[in-house]
């Protein structure tokens, strides 16, 4: 028998139901929010992710679905969005349009070891916002992020915040832990020596080396920081402090990847089934990106979601509001075609409605109504058709009235 890739999910019944909840609860946000809807290619020319996300991240070194397409072009998977939709910026000039916020939602693929809320084919939902370097947009950000978990019903949620400074607070501190771990090079994982050169800020995020003492009582950021970067944090802080956004200020949380300055912030439930993947919103500031990828300089922050990982938590909560009930269910009797166009009506005036069309018995038929559940069922045999009236069903009471077919929308706008 055929089966699924490792690390991919067929996502149906419950799950779907929660799935789209989930999209539709995000969707609703971001026009709260004012978010503009982008939708960006699956793949990308490999060397995007490369300079995008700088390549000793983990990500990047290990985590891709790279393939020479038979063009011979290197192409990538995308791991995430924000190199794809920063390329998509920069090539359709949309700078040019002042401040634009972005959200997106779809597949991002990464070779990783499958387990619980880690897949191979997983789901980001995240923004992108360009062209404003202010600590009340990351605090916006945060909270938005925020408000749509809480709105899902996820309360046991922390919030993880840090500052990793601009350019020159950055220089300064990766001279210090270049320092600092010179003594202890010999103990650094084999990744982690290459860091070291190259980009020592990544041996704090290092998924080994970051359980260990000597990499724990390294020096600190925030000893660091230079004034400007200082007062940034503060003022991201208050900000959240307006708005009553709970969070605790994470000294070691740096994020993995090359873009990143000041704010940084990741979004943690407590919930037992996530296990280690329980981080839900991870995403910062990234104020170098835009230049980096060859575009004009442009102030950026972002964040996204793993969508996955929101859905086992709804599931474990039992936090989410089902499918709407169906409206109509017609048993067709009648050979004339008539309730087939009685069914296009209703759906056309905005009606949820279903029949049978494999010539059940009664009795089956029925069966397949109780499963159904819908509010009204309606039933067109040849007596209705001749007599221009249709007996509609009240599911909930059973009681049954004849309604002319012609008042039959007027009857059901009234009861519905
Ligand atoms: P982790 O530390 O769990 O590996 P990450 O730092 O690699 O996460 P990001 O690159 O920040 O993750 O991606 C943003 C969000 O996407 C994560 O917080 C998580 O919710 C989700 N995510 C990342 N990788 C996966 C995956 N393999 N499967 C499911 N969700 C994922
Ligand atoms: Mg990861």
């Amino acid at each position: 028998m055929l089966q699924k890739q490792k690390g991919t999910l067929d996502i149906y019944g419950t799950d779907g139901i929660i799935y789209k909840y989930i999209e539709n609860t995000i969707d609703s946000f971001m026009n709260l929010y004012n978010y503009e809807y982008i939708k960006v290619p699956t793949f990308e020319a490999t060397e995007l992710f490369y300079r995008g996300m700088g390549e000793t991240t983990d990500v990047v070194n290990k985590e891709t679905y790279d393939f020479v397409d038979k063009g011979d072009r290197k192409i990538t998977l995308r791991p995430e969005f924000t190199a794809g939709v920063v390329r998509s910026y920069i090539e359709n000039k949309l700078y040019v349009e002042g401040i634009k916020k972005y959200y997106y939602f779809g597949s991002a693929f990464r070779y990783e070891r499958p387990q619980n809320g880690r897949l191979r084919e997983f789901t980001q939902a995240g923004v992108e916002v360009f062209g404003v370097r202010n600590p009340k947009a990351d605090a916006e950000i945060i909270s938005l992020a925020y408000n749509i978990l809480s709105s899902l019903g996820i309360t046991d949620l922390v919030v993880k915040i840090n500052s990793i400074g601009d350019s020159e607070s950055r220089n300064n501190y990766s001279n210090a832990i270049k320092d600092y771990f010179k003594n202890d090079y010999d103990n650094l994982c084999d990744i982690c020596k290459e860091r070291l050169d190259k980009n020592p800020l990544r041996i704090l995020d290092c998924k080994y080396d970051s359980e260990r003492d000597f990499v724990k009582n390294a020096p600190k950021i925030k000893d660091y920081l230079n004034e400007e970067s200082i007062k940034y944090f503060d003022e991201v802080k208050e900000a959240l402090d307006l708005i009553g956004i709970p969070y605790v200020e994470e000294e070691t949380l740096v994020r993995g990847l090359d873009y990143y300055t000041d704010t940084v912030f990741e979004i943690v439930s407590n919930i037992e089934e996530l296990g280690k993947a329980n981080t839900v919103a991870a995403g910062g500031r990234y104020d170098n990106l835009i230049s980096l990828l060859d575009g004009p300089s442009t102030p950026g922050v972002g964040f996204a979601f793993g969508v996955e990982r929101i859905l086992i938590l709804l599931k474990e909560l039992e936090s989410y509001i089902p499918k709407d009930k169906l409206d109509v269910f017609v048993i067709n009797m009648d050979e004339s075609g008539f309730a087939f166009q009685v069914i296009d009506d209703l759906r056309g005036s905005g009606f949820s409605c279903e029949t049978d069309y494999t010539g059940k018995n009664f009795k089956n038929i029925w069966k397949v109504v109780d499963k159904l559940d819908p509010s009204y069922i309606l039933i067109i045999g040849e007596d209705e058709v001749k007599g221009g009236y249709i007996t509609v069903k009240n599911n909930a009471t059973k009681e049954e009235t004849k309604v002319k077919s012609s008042e039959l929308i007027d009857y059901l706008d009234m009861n519905l």
